[in-house]
């Protein structure tokens, strides 16, 4: 009997002891396979971080502005163009296409407004590159100066000065952004969101400013660069040059904008910051 009982006992322990081993051995590998997920988990995180940025290069400081807001710390922009340097004319150097060749993304404005843009993206040699054509489904105006006769009207490319082009900039960019980078989707969309909010309360500014202006002309020393701004907000807009800046107005034009400067008794010339005020002078003189 006490053979039998210990017997048992041997059967009992060993079964308790079986199981211990058994519980202990899933125990272990439980812990191990969530050891390893652990580490894969930390591993990917660190990857993550430590993967660089998604570099953009823009041409222009606005669309260096929307890269920058709506990619926030997933994003290193810069520039293309130097601050100040005339963008319709610019002329890349080698260095500019070695730098889009080591880029995530490129975005210019559009064709008419960076026309050496296409043909510094055709000798571009980077597959993993996105060009974004930041007016993408904009429709682009003409020069829409009165008394200007143009046979084959040119179009203007300075959309952003539109907040509504300006939104869908803005938008075109975000999708870039998540193409490129899907992993942080909600962000970007987030920051487009945010941003757009603020571009509306501005052009509520500017249309609730600008209503009751009784005088509506704006006399502008330099090329015809603000012709969607105006549009937007019913003004005439009258510049001494055309869509292209390094044109030289026309005596014949000078002479018609002076004579709108003294019919409606216009008391201030506008002109670029980062460009010679030459043509303003020549006018308030
Ligand atoms: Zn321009």
């Amino acid at each position: 009997m006490a053979y039998a009982i210990n017997a048992l006992t041997n059967i009992f322990m060993n079964s308790i002891t079986k199981k211990i081993i058994f519980l202990i051995l899933i125990g272990g590998l439980v812990g191990l396979a969530a050891f390893y997920s652990y580490k894969n988990h930390q591993l990917a995180v660190i990857n993550l971080s430590s993967t660089k940025k998604i570099t953009v290069i823009t041409t222009i400081f606005p669309l260096y502005d929307l890269a920058r807001i709506v990619g926030g710390s997933e994003v290193e922009v810069s520039l293309l163009l130097p601050p100040g340097v005339e963008p319709h004319a610019f002329e890349p150097k080698p260095s500019d296409l070695t730098r889009i060749n080591q880029a995530d993304i490129f975005i210019y404005t559009n064709r008419f407004m960076e026309p050496w843009a296409t043909d510094l993206i055709a000798g571009v040699n980077n597959s993993h590159l996105l060009v974004i054509d930041s007016s993408r489904s904009i429709k682009l105006m003409t020069d829409e100066q009165p008394d200007r006769s143009q046979s084959s009207a040119p179009l203007d490319p300075h959309v952003w000065l539109d907040f509504a082009n300006l939104e869908i900039m803005l938008n075109n960019i975000r999708d870039g952004l998540i193409a490129t980078d899907p992993t942080h989707t909600a962000e970007y969309q987030q920051n487009a969101a945010a941003y757009a909010q603020k571009l509306q309360a501005l052009d509520r500014l500017y249309r609730d400013s600008l209503n009751n202006c009784a005088n509506r002309e704006i006399i502008y020393g330099g090329h015809y660069a603000f012709g969607y701004l105006a549009k937007r907000y019913h003004l005439t807009y009258l510049a001494a040059q055309g869509l292209a800046p390094d044109a030289e107005p026309s005596a014949h034009d000078l002479v018609q904008l002076i004579e709108q400067i003294k019919t409606q008794n216009i008391k201030y010339i506008f002109y670029e910051e980062l460009s010679s005020p030459k043509i303003a002078s020549t006018l308030a003189q």
